[in-house]
């Protein structure tokens, strides 16, 4: 049983929107209490964005509360439904098995906000498995997702961590902790999925004008909000799934419940960022096919949104055909608007402020020399910035084949970028700005994950946590996060057992 905290508790002012949606959308369900929940950390400024009191998060009442041993009066607790295709095959029970919303503030800026525990034990969606989250996987969620937002990336965030004084059995027992994430919603293509497969277009229209009216109430007064509701979602995802490509992030598990229609990048599993650049790049234990490599995801990102568009077919028109027909023109302007996205966005990362068609073979050729020379992704964009104004030196010692193909592309580059408006020591600081120099690297995630899990040191944790917050600042002492690690290129596996 968890114990009742006062309304208002640590400033969090619940007003639950999804809570009063039909009953079929969620179910109500209560954490699993706890035997001795300790903090690890509450993300201080976060909080204060949420317009939450962080002491009060870290006071013994707060972490009771972040393990949910204790409830504040006004959360509602629920686990959302929802279905999916997972690597591409249909499975109609999915939902929260291991998160349970408590509610939704509004932030400081007025957003509407979700904010939910993962890992606070079983659900009725939980199937077999236990409803908790390990250590290990959780400090992996709170690194990666807040390097993510440092990036300048839409995504989900972490407001704390905490364990449970409980272990979870995976391959061997794991101190289990849970995670409170902040999400503009938790609303998936999985959650329109799980309606569609009822057939259920009541509720389908329900949950559309629910996402219109939360997310993109600009569209309300259109001629087919559905209609729009398919662009702007197609449109949001097409620069999602392009920023992740332009920091080398890869998501690990795309599968259609960890897509959201808000546009904020979802579940942390398997994820990683690629180190050498390689576009058929596979971190996932389980994704033997490579289908979501890190060059697939944007052709998987409009697989999702197809599926998407099915969910939605019932409301764009009165006819099947024509609905189908609107579908498709649409779905096929996506390649387009993610094409866009993309050479705009790795223009800027080579100098350009505003790269057109005819710089697309410039960006081509450069990623193929990156690529033949096992050059590593963040730091040949980090270093190109230097060759604006110093020394080519340390940006061609990032190539390991013979360097006269990347001279001979930097003679070009400086061609082109001698025709941008911008004089060279202009165009270095705009590349330092898109242009990070630390990202989460792997092994550094691991040897963070290792300390803190294994010997209770969070030292590096909270050290690689300050080092992410400013990503795009070189940083004293810190050539340890920014080095591409000695065993870059051994094959690195993250394991969905999270
Ligand atoms: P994920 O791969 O983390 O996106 O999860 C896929 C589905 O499995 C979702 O419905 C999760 O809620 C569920 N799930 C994952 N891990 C657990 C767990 N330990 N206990 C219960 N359900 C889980
Ligand atoms: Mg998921």
């Amino acid at each position: 049983m968890s114990t009742e905290l006062p309304a208002g508790f640590a400033g969090l002012i619940f007003d639950n929107t999804y809570a009063r949606l039909p009953d079929i959308f969620f179910s109500r369900v209560n954490p699993t209490a706890v035997p001795s929940p300790t903090l690890v950390k509450v993300n201080r400024v976060l909080a204060s964005e949420l317009g939450v009191d962080s002491a009060a998060l870290e006071s013994p009442s707060g972490v009771q509360m972040l393990a949910g041993n204790a409830i504040p009066q006004g959360a509602e607790p629920i686990a959302q439904a929802y279905a999916g295709h997972q690597f591409g095959y249909l499975n109609p029970r999915l939902g929260d098995g291991r998160a349970i919303l408590l509610g939704e503030v509004t932030d400081r800026n007025g957003m509407r906000r979700d904010i939910q525990l993962k890992g606070p034990g079983r659900t009725p969606y939980s199937r077999s498995g236990d409803g908790r989250a390990a250590l290990g996987p959780v400090l992996r969620e709170y690194l990666i997702s807040e390097a993510m937002y440092h990036l300048g990336i839409r995504t989900t965030r972490t407001l704390a961590a905490v364990t449970t004084g409980h272990p979870v059995y995976r391959e061997t027992a794991l101190p289990g902790a849970v995670l409170t994430r902040v999400g503009a919603s938790h609303i998936r293509v999985g959650t329109f999925e799980f309606f569609r497969l009822h057939n259920d277009h009541h509720n389908l229209k329900v949950l559309a004008d629910y996402v219109i009216e939360r997310h993109y109430p600009e569209i309300r007064a259109t001629e087919n909000p559905y209609v729009a509701l398919l662009e702007v979602v197609i449109h949001a995802q097409a620069k999602l799934v392009s920023s992740w490509l332009q920091v080398g992030f890869i998501h690990g598990v795309m599968n259609t419940d960890n897509m959201t229609v808000s546009g904020e990048t979802i579940d942390y599993g398997p994820c990683a960022f690629m180190d050498i650049y390689d576009p058929a790049t596979v971190f996932s234990s389980i994704d033997r096919e490579g289908r979501y490599a890190y060059g697939n995801q944007g052709p998987i990102a409009l697989w999702n949104l197809t599926r998407f568009a099915e969910c939605l077919l019932p409301l764009m028109a009165e006819s099947q055909d024509k609905a189908i027909q609107k579908a498709e023109t649409i779905l096929g302007e996506f390649s387009d608007i993610f094409n866009d996205y993309w050479l705009v966005g790795m223009g800027s990362k080579i100098g350009l402020s505003k790269a057109t068609s005819a710089d697309e073979k410039l960006i081509t050729d450069l990623l193929q020399i990156m690529r033949a020379g096992d050059a590593d992704f963040t730091l040949s964009f980090r270093l190109l910035a230097d060759c604006t104004i110093a020394t080519t030196e340390k940006f061609l010692a990032l190539f390991k084949t013979g360097s006269s193909t990347i001279e001979q592309w930097l003679d070009r580059w400086r061609d082109r970028i001698g025709n941008e408006r911008q004089s060279p020591a202009e165009v270095r600081s705009a590349m330092l700005l898109v242009n990070p120099l630390y990202i989460p690297r792997n092994q550094n995630v691991e040897n963070v994950l290792q300390a803190a899990a294994q010997d209770s040191n969070y030292q590096p944790f909270e050290e690689m946590l300050t080092v992410l917050s400013q990503p795009f600042e070189e940083q004293d002492g810190m050539e340890k996060y920014s080095a591409l690690p000695p065993l870059a290129d051994a094959p690195y596996r993250t394991f969905c057992g999270t």
